[in-house]
């Protein structure tokens, strides 16, 4: 039913098998009224919408048995994919709804729904923790008997996991969910912790649940209809999404830009290509009739986050999330800060869907590139794996050229010092890989990244670390560092007061007279012949 095509940080490329069709995720979902509509589901397709929602309880509370003779699918005249609510966000708005799981899960097998979901209680946010308990046993015990009575193989079930704000419950929901037969989970309430741009606490939410469910069925997430927040929730794994808020921007006068959402009076220009953007002028938007203007707006805003989508799966396809999520994040410090604490604190939720080999060069651009999962997996890896057997460790700085025993000081000093190199274990102090011994030179990413990080302080402080460990493991009793590049000297002058036994050798003129000299001084302290 769900197969996964690539992967990268925790997000995925997979396709999903309904009954109408493959549908590829990560998709988005737009949320429809199956009666009001300002943008038909036709329209939708046309943009280049796959898969949409709707609700199966205003649909039974409006068309009743009409609607199970007509089927969903003629209902809102749509024949692409289509997901049913079952009335849990009339159940957090309106505290009740007049229907029983068991009458909304036959219900929506009846319009035959491509994607159902168990008539939940969302917790929402803010509640306290009794009541949060309160709606995760009411939820846990409608999808346990939903699956008692659904029948039509063909229709997908969603299993919706309930707690909100509460991790603890949430943890106990998604395993308990995670076990049964849903072919699809669905994170609840994120949608409030999304408006209050509480991008930590949703991180914290989604990390939770994911690392107790199953991974070969797929995860949506209710409503993330932004752009910013689509490339952090499909990084953290999620696959599916609906969302309103395209329509709900749109009724304010909200214009979605690639890094937020503007009031059409704030703006002066339409930084946008879609459909609209490019046929009409702002002032032109600005004075069609009400009705006619949101319709506008909406299809604009379909247009971005369809968009934002695509973009994200492309990084996703290039190995390249990790870029794109840094660049999205400085749009608002609230989501910096979610990322922050996101690479500081679960490395190995990150690590584990990161490719070993990817198509493309990584990038470095400030310190914080060097939490990447590419880079602490190199550096558990050099510590676990890689042994030496010799005694000193010559360490040069990285060059240009890559791999580094390319580098032509590399090479004029295998020519200077011949087999007495042989003597020594030869590394290059890479930032942000930190000690890369020469044989490994080669292995990807060491020769396929490209960095402009700056060696501040807290780099000096990070690299000295590696260092230490890697003399440790190797025991090795002798350092000498060649310092060829000035902008080293304030690392190697750290590295010597805090080494036993570190001996700098400079070289820091590009001439054959100053790395002779510099050899002269290598051999003598090894014991070799220069
Ligand atoms: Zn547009």
């Amino acid at each position: 039913m769900f197969e996964i095509k690539t992967t990268d940080l925790a997000g995925r490329i997979g396709k999903i098998r309904t009954k109408s069709g493959l549908l590829e995720t990560p998709c988005i979902l737009p949320v429809i009224h199956p009666v009001r509509q300002s943008v038909a589901p036709k329209e939708m397709a046309r943009i280049g919408f796959k898969a949409v929602m709707t609700n199966a309880y205003i649909t039974l509370k409006t068309f009743g048995k009409v609607a199970e003779e007509k089927g969903i699918h003629k209902i809102i005249d749509y024949d692409g994919i289509i997901m049913t609510d079952s009335g849990g966000y009339q159940m957090l708005k309106y505290g009740d709804v007049e229907v029983t799981p068991l009458e909304m899960a036959s219900f929506q097998e009846k319009i035959g729904s491509d994607m159902a979901i168990v008539l939940d209680t969302p917790t929402g946010i803010d509640v306290d923790r009794r009541r949060a308990s309160e709606t995760v046993e009411i939820t846990l015990r409608a999808a346990e008997e939903t699956l008692k009575v659904v029948r039509a193989e063909e229709t997908l079930w969603i299993g919706p996991i309930q707690g909100g704000s509460h991790l603890d419950l949430l943890k106990m929901s998604a395993e308990r969910i995670g076990k049964m037969a849903f072919d699809i989970f669905a994170l609840g309430s994120p949608t409030e912790v999304m408006e209050s741009y509480n991008f930590d606490l949703l991180v914290q939410m989604i990390i939770t649940v994911k690392q107790v469910l199953p991974i070969d069925r797929p995860l949506h997430l209710f409503g993330a209809g932004h752009p910013l927040t689509i490339p952090l929730v499909v990084a953290l794994g999620c696959d599916l999404f609906d969302s309103a808020s395209y329509m709900l921007y749109a009724r304010e006068g909200r214009y979605l830009t690639e890094f937020g959402t503007a009031k059409l009076d704030e703006l002066t220009y339409l930084p946008c290509n879609c459909s609209i953007c490019s046929t009409h002028t702002l002032k032109e938007i600005k004075e069609v009739g009400v009705e006619e203007r949101i319709q506008k707006i909406a299809i604009h805003n379909l247009s971005v986050l369809l968009k934002e989508m695509r973009t994200t799966k492309q990084a996703v396809e290039d190995g390249r999330i990790w870029e794109y999520l840094g660049m999205k994040a400085k749009a608002h410090p609230k989501l910096w800060e979610a990322f922050h604490s996101l690479i500081n604190h679960h490395y190995e939720f990150l690590e584990d869907g990161t490719q070993l080999f990817k198509p493309r060069a990584i990038f470095f651009y400030e310190p914080h590139d060097s939490m990447r999962p590419e880079v602490l997996r190199y550096h558990k890896r050099l510590i676990e794996d890689f042994s030496v057997k010799k005694k000193t460790l010559l360490l040069l700085p990285e060059s240009d050229v890559k791999p580094f025993y390319k580098s032509p000081y590399y090479i004029k000093l295998i020519e200077a010092l011949g087999a007495g190199l042989e003597k020594v274990q030869v590394c290059f102090l890479s930032l942000p890989f930190g000690v890369v011994p020469v044989e490994l030179s080669d292995v990807y990413p060491l020769s396929q990244y490209l960095s402009s990080i700056e060696l501040d302080y807290d780099v000096m402080k990070e690299v000295l670390k590696h260092v230490k460990e890697f003399i440790r493991k190797n025991s090795f009793r002798k350092i000498v560092l060649l310092n060829h590049l000035d902008s080293y000297s304030p690392l190697f002058k750290m590295m010597a007061s805090s080494l036993k036994n570190c001996h700098i050798i400079d070289a820091l003129s590009d001439t054959n007279r100053s790395f002779e000299k510099a050899f002269k001084k290598i051999a003598h302290i090894i014991g070799a012949q220069c």
